[in-house]
C-alpha cells in the first residue's frame, strides 16, 4: 500500500470512528464572546484564563516592542536572535518564581521536547503520569530513556516503579494541574518519592501558572514544595507556558542556575529554532506584571469556576476530581461529545468536545474552561444550555 492509499484509508477510518478533526475559524480576539465561523458565540473553551490575550496593556507592550525590535527575531537565541525583551521576560519569570534562572522556549511543546531529552538519555529512566500532555510523552520518547508510565496520580505505583531502579538516573514528570481532568497532582507525596531516591522532578505548570497559589505561581506553590526564595531545591524544575493564562505565546523552564545553563547548552528545541518574536516576550512580560498587581483576576476566575461547577454538579454531570478552572464533563463516546458540542453551538455556546487520542478511549468529554472575564450571565447561560442538551441526549437525568 502506498502512502496516498494509507492517507485515504486513515482519513476514512477517522471519519467512521467520529475522530476526524477540522478547524473552525475565529474572526475576533479571544474573550468570553467571539465570532466563530461567522457567528457570535459564547466562548467556554479558551485557555486565556485571566482574559489577558486582548488586554490593552498587553497589546501596548507588544506594539511598543514591535516598533522597537521589529517582528522576526532573525535567528536563534544563541546566534543573533536574543533581543532585550527575551532577556527581560526571563528575568521577570525568574523573579516571579523566585528561582535563579528561567529559559524561554518558543512554545510549551518545545520546552518539554527539549528539556526532557537534555536531562536524561539512553540508560536512564523517566517516570511519566499516564495522563501527561503529548509534549511530555514526545519528550520522553525523544530522550531514549526507559519510560515508566505510572497510573494517574498514584504515588504508590510511582514509588514501586522508582524503587525498581536504584542505580539509574531518574526523572519524574507530572503536570501540576492536569489539562484534561482539571485535577491536581499530589505534589507533596510525589516530591517525597523523588527526594528519597535522589531523582529529579519536572512539573508542567501550563494550566496552573497565574492561577493557583497565593502568589499565582502555580501548583508547586499551592503544594508548598521547596520552591522559592532561599528554599529552592535544585532537583525541582518548573515548566510554564506564556500562551495560556499569560495570553501570549512561548514557554519557559525555570529552576537552579546551573541546570538552566545546562539546558541552554543542550536542549535542541532551544538551540535549533528561531527565537520567539520578541513582541510576544514583551506581551508576556506585561501579562506577568498584571498577574502580580491584580490578584483579583485569579480570584474572579476561581470564583467563576466555583459557580459553574456548583450548577453543573447539581444537574448531575460527571465532573471527576476537577478543582479549578477546567471543568471536564465526561460522557464516554466521541459521538456523544460531538453531539453535545453541536447542540450547544446551535444555541450559540462553544465548548469543544475532546476525543481520543487527546484523552483515553471511552472518556470523551466536553472540556469547559472558565475565564476571569465571564459574567454571571455567561455562566447562567452555559448552564441552561448544557442542561437542555444533556437531558435531550440522555447524558444527564431529567429533573424529577
Ligand atoms: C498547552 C500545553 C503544553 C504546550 O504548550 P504550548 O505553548 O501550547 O505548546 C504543554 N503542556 C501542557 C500540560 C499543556 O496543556
Amino acid at each position: 500500500m502506498g502512502v496516498l492509499d494509507f492517507v485515504g484509508e486513515e482519513l476514512a477510518r477517522l471519519e467512521r470512528e467520529e475522530l476526524r478533526r477540522s478547524l473552525r475559524e475565529v474572526s475576533t480576539p479571544q474573550g468570553p464572546e467571539i465570532v466563530l465561523d461567522g457567528r457570535p458565540v459564547l466562548n467556554f473553551c479558551s485557555n486565556d484564563y485571566l482574559s489577558l490575550a486582548d488586554h490593552p496593556l498587553v497589546l501596548a507592550s507588544a506594539k511598543e516592542a514591535m516598533l522597537t525590535y521589529g517582528v522576526g527575531a532573525g535567528a536563534s537565541r544563541l546566534i543573533v536572535g536574543n533581543q532585550t525583551p527575551h532577556v527581560e521576560v526571563e528575568n521577570q519569570i525568574a523573579d516571579f518564581l523566585e528561582v535563579e534562572q528561567a529559559l524561554l522556549f518558543s512554545s510549551g511543546y518545545h520546552a518539554n521536547t527539549g528539556a526532557i531529552p537534555a536531562l536524561i538519555n539512553e540508560g536512564d529512566v523517566v517516570f511519566s503520569d499516564e495522563l501527561n500532555h503529548a509534549s511530555i510523552i514526545d519528550g520522553c520518547r525523544l530522550s531514549r530513556a526507559e519510560v515508566q508510565v505510572f497510573d494517574h496520580n498514584d504515588v504508590e505505583d510511582l514509588a514501586r516503579r522508582v524503587r525498581a531502579f536504584p542505580d539509574r538516573r531518574c526523572l519524574v514528570v507530572v503536570e501540576g494541574l492536569y489539562s484534561m481532568n482539571g485535577d491536581l497532582a499530589p505534589l507533596g507525596a510525589i516530591w517525597q518519592v523523588v527526594r528519597e531516591h535522589d531523582a529529579m522532578l519536572l512539573v508542567d505548570e501550563a494550566h496552573a501558572l497565574g492561577v493557583l497559589g497565593e502568589r499565582g505561581t502555580g501548583a508547586c506553590e499551592l503544594a508548598d514544595l521547596p520552591v522559592g526564595l532561599g528554599r529552592s531545591d535544585p532537583r525541582i524544575l518548573r515548566m510554564g507556558t506564556l500562551g495560556k493564562a499569560l495570553g501570549s505565546a512561548g514557554a519557559f523552564v525555570a529552576g537552579d542556575g546551573e541546570v538552566i545553563d545546562f539546558l541552554r547548552n543542550r536542549a535542541r528545541s532551544f538551540i535549533f529554532t528561531t527565537a520567539l518574536p520578541s513582541l510576544l516576550a514583551a506581551a508576556a512580560g506585561a501579562a506577568l506584571r498584571l498577574v502580580r498587581t491584580e490578584p483579583d483576576r485569579r480570584r474572579r476566575l476561581l470564583e467563576n469556576a466555583r459557580k459553574l461547577r456548583r450548577k453543573l454538579a447539581a444537574q448531575g454531570w460527571d465532573l471527576g476530581e476537577s478543582i479549578a478552572q477546567i471543568l471536564p464533563l465526561t460522557v464516554g463516546a466521541p459521538e456523544t461529545a460531538m453531539d453535545l458540542t453541536e447542540s450547544l453551538l446551535a444555541e450559540g455556546v462553544y465548548v469543544q468536545g475532546i476525543r481520543p487520542p487527546t484523552v483515553p478511549a471511552g472518556t470523551s468529554r466536553l472540556r469547559l474552561s472558565v475565564c476571569a472575564a465571564h459574567t454571571d450571565a455567561h455562566i447562567d447561560r452555559v448552564a441552561v444550555v448544557l442542561a437542555r442538551a444533556g437531558q435531550r441526549l440522555g447524558v444527564i437525568a431529567h429533573p424529577t
